[in-house]
């Protein structure tokens, strides 16, 4: 079977595709044909190596995939061959035609949503639910900044955020950005190279009950700001450092939480993805596609997720 190789840590052309033998599961793993695999940015800060998360080389990179189970090994229940899954982690890497998982790593695949769509789930949507719920608490009716929302976490969050009936503010970085978080269920949004758009968001909001965070190396300062009383902050993402200033923590009596999707249990994932079944069940949830490459261009993806603007997901086709 063909997969994506990385034999040494660095930029995106250290991920090269190779025929390698077709994987056997053991007791208590499912084998997968993957259809699609999701592109994530922890897929790239893994593969330079400059990430606390390192994996034995060589390895095949990749969390995120939609398939079809061919295989499971004994001890696996309520799995079985012919089903339509989606994947939140794996075993062996999903940028390939085949991967294995455990059983907590796969979910069922709706009939409705399609591989490419349930590629475009597992740490986006787990994410996104995390950062609203187990990590900030929301309750219907707050007020809800997505700080980043065009990407694949972001839009998962708007539409997450709007099905549970919280009021949306968001932001993206592009014209086409801001139209395709607009439709996903906003009330406001704004561009966040706008240096006044903290002030605006104020000014129509008097303070946010909940902020989700992508980038908080350049906006955990100013989100201080804009936050209402006793308000919540959550930060899912940051590429760097950053100078804050603790007072205006303690004059709003602000919570900030840290949010790692990889530290949730067993009990919390449940909680997760049960409930993003609902919503796709539903059909208030449906992940955004901005491109579908194929597999062998993995390194012109990593490059893509992130140096390009955002809409949504960049998915592989093995
Ligand atoms: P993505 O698809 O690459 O999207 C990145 C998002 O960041 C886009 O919406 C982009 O908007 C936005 N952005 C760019 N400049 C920004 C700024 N100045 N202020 C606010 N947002 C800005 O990535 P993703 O999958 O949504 O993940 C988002 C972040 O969360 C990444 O850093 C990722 O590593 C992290 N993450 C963390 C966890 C965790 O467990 N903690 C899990 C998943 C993801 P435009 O392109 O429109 O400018």
């Amino acid at each position: 079977m063909k997969a994506i190789r990385i034999h040494q840590y660095g930029p995106p052309e250290v991920m090269q595709i190779e025929e390698i033998e077709p994987l056997q599961p053991k007791a208590g793993q499912i084998l997968v044909e993957v259809k699609a695999a999701g592109v994530n940015p922890v897929d790239t800060y893994i593969r330079s190596g400059n990430y606390h998360l390192k994996k034995e080389l060589p390895f095949t990179p990749g969390f995120d995939a939609a398939g079809v189970i061919l295989q499971v090994g004994s001890d696996v229940k309520n799995l079985y061959a012919g089903q339509r899954v989606y994947t939140s982690d794996s075993l062996t890497g999903t940028y390939a035609q085949q991967t294995l998982c455990l059983p907590h790593h796969i979910h069922p695949l709706p009939d409705s949503v399609s591989f490419e769509e349930g590629a475009a789930i597992g740490i986006p949507y787990g994410t996104a639910w995390r950062a609203l719920f187990q990590r900030g608490h929301a309750v219907s009716g707050e007020r809800v900044l997505i700080h980043g929302a065009s990407g694949g976490v972001g839009i998962a969050a708007v539409q997450l955020a709007a099905a549970a009936g919280l009021r949306v503010i968001a932001t993206a970085g592009t014209p086409a950005g801001r139209q395709l978080v607009q439709q996903q269920g906003t009330q406001a949004v704004f561009d966040h190279y706008d240096p006044d758009h903290f002030q605006k968001i104020f000014e129509l909001t008097k303070g946010v009950d909940l902020l989700l965070e992508m980038l908080a190396n350049l906006n955990l300062d100013r989100d201080m700001d804009i936050l209402a009383k006793g308000g919540r902050l959550v930060i899912i993402g940051s590429r760097g450092r950053i100078e804050i200033d603790p007072r205006k923590a303690m004059a709003g009596e602000l919570n900030i939480h840290g949010l790692m999707l990889m530290n949730a249990s067993l009990q919390e994932l449940q909680e997760i993805y049960s409930g993003i079944e609902k919503g796709l069940l539903q059909g208030k949830l449906k992940p955004v596609i901005s491109r579908c490459l194929p597999l062998h261009q993995a390194a012109h993806a990593h490059r893509e997720i992130i140096e390009s603007p955002h809409l949504g997901k960049i998915i592989l086709l093995p």
